[in-house]
C-alpha cells in the first residue's frame, strides 16, 4: 500500500514536471517540423549546405541554414523559352502566363499575340519568313530582360542563356526551426528591408516574386518561362516564376500535396493540389494551414497565377 501510494506520488511528480515543461514554451501542442537540409540537391549547391548563426526579424539570433546556391537545377533541363520560327511547335519553346492561365509560347503563339493582347503593335516575327524576333547575346538580354525594356526591342522575344550566368552563385539563409508569427510579414516588391524572393526549390532555384508581367508587355516583349516555370536574368540567374511540378519533389505518403521546397521562413511548401487533384480551401492569407504531420505549411498557388505563396507566417533572416 505503502510503496503504491509512493509510486503514485513519483508518477504525479513525473506528470507535473512535464506539464509544467510544456507551458514553459507557446504552442507546444502545435507540431514544429525543422528544415531538413539534407532535402537539398548538392549539385544545385556552390557549396556543402552548413549553420551559422543569424539574428531573426524577430530579434533572436538562432540556427539557419546558409544555402549557397548555383541557380542552376541539377535535376531538369533549363529552356527553351523562345521559338525561333512561327512553325515551331511546343518543344521549342516556353510557357507564358496570362490570366490565370498557361499558354505555350509555340510558334502560333507569336504569331496570334495581336490578337490575345487585341492590339495591332504586337508584331514578333517576320511575316515572309516566319523568323521569330528575339535576343541573341548577352547584351541583348541584359538590356531587354530588365523592367525598363530599351525601345529598341519592342517586339523581342526576350531569352537569357544559362551560359551566361554559369559563375554566378546566391547565399539564403533559412531558421533552422521555423518560428510562426502572430500576424504574417508582407513580401517587398524589390531590394527593401523585407524579402521579395519567396522561398527555394529543394534544387536550389529560388521561388521569385511575380515577374512584372505589365512591365513586360507594356514593352511589347514576352519574357517566356520554360515549362519548368523558370527563366534567367543577369542579376537573379535562374528563378522560377511557377511551380509546374518539374523539380524535385517529395511524395507524402497520406495524399497529401508533394513538398517542393522551403519558405524563407523555413516553413515547408507544397504543390498546389493533392494527389487526388484537390486544392485545400482551409488555407489562410499567406497560403498557408497547419496540420500534425508537417506543423503549419503553405500550398502554391496554381502555376498560371505568376505566384507561389502570399506572405511570410514566420520570422525571416533579417
Ligand atoms: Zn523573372
Ligand atoms: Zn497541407
Amino acid at each position: 500500500m505503502t510503496f503504491r501510494f509512493i509510486l503514485f506520488q513519483l508518477t504525479l511528480l513525473v506528470l507535473l514536471a512535464c506539464s509544467k515543461d510544456d507551458t514553459a514554451a507557446p504552442n507546444t501542442t502545435d507540431t514544429v517540423v525543422k528544415v531538413d537540409g539534407t532535402n537539398f540537391l548538392s549539385g544545385g549547391l556552390a557549396e556543402p549546405i552548413s549553420i551559422v548563426s543569424k539574428t531573426l526579424s524577430t530579434g533572436a539570433t538562432v540556427d539557419c541554414y546558409k544555402i549557397v546556391t548555383k541557380s542552376t537545377p541539377p535535376d531538369h533541363d533549363m529552356g527553351p523559352w523562345c521559338p525561333s520560327n512561327i512553325s515551331d511547335d511546343a518543344s521549342k519553346g516556353g510557357i507564358w502566363l496570362e490570366g490565370g492561365q498557361v499558354y505555350d509560347v509555340d510558334g502560333a503563339f507569336i504569331k496570334n499575340l495581336a490578337t490575345f493582347y487585341n492590339n495591332t503593335t504586337w508584331q514578333m516575327y517576320n511575316t515572309s519568313t516566319g523568323a521569330i524576333t528575339k535576343t541573341l547575346t548577352q547584351a541583348d538580354c541584359q538590356a531587354a530582360a530588365n523592367p525598363n525594356v530599351g525601345v529598341q526591342y519592342k517586339n523581342y522575344c526576350v531569352e537569357c542563356l544559362p551560359s551566361y550566368v554559369s559563375t554566378l552563385t546566391k547565399t539564403i539563409y533559412i531558421p533552422v526551426t521555423p518560428v510562426k508569427l502572430t500576424s504574417p510579414v508582407s513580401f517587398g516588391a524589390g531590394p527593401m528591408a523585407v524579402p521579395s524572393i519567396r522561398g527555394i526549390a529543394f534544387n536550389g532555384v529560388v521561388f521569385d516574386a511575380p515577374a512584372p508581367v505589365s512591365a513586360i508587355l507594356g514593352a511589347y516583349t514576352l519574357a517566356p518561362f520554360d515549362d519548368a516555370g523558370g527563366h534567367i536574368n543577369i542579376g537573379a540567374g535562374y528563378h522560377y516564376h511557377a511551380a509546374t511540378g518539374k523539380s524535385t519533389k517529395i511524395i507524402q505518403t497520406d495524399g497529401h500535396a508533394a513538398m517542393i521546397g522551403y519558405a524563407l521562413d523555413g516553413f515547408g511548401i507544397y504543390e498546389n493540389q493533392n494527389t487526388a487533384g484537390v486544392e485545400d480551401t482551409d488555407l489562410d492569407a499567406s497560403r498557408g494551414h497547419y496540420d500534425s504531420i508537417r506543423g503549419y505549411h503553405y500550398h502554391v498557388a496554381k502555376a498560371g497565377t505568376n505566384s507561389f505563396i502570399n506572405s511570410l507566417a514566420g520570422a525571416y533572416v533579417k
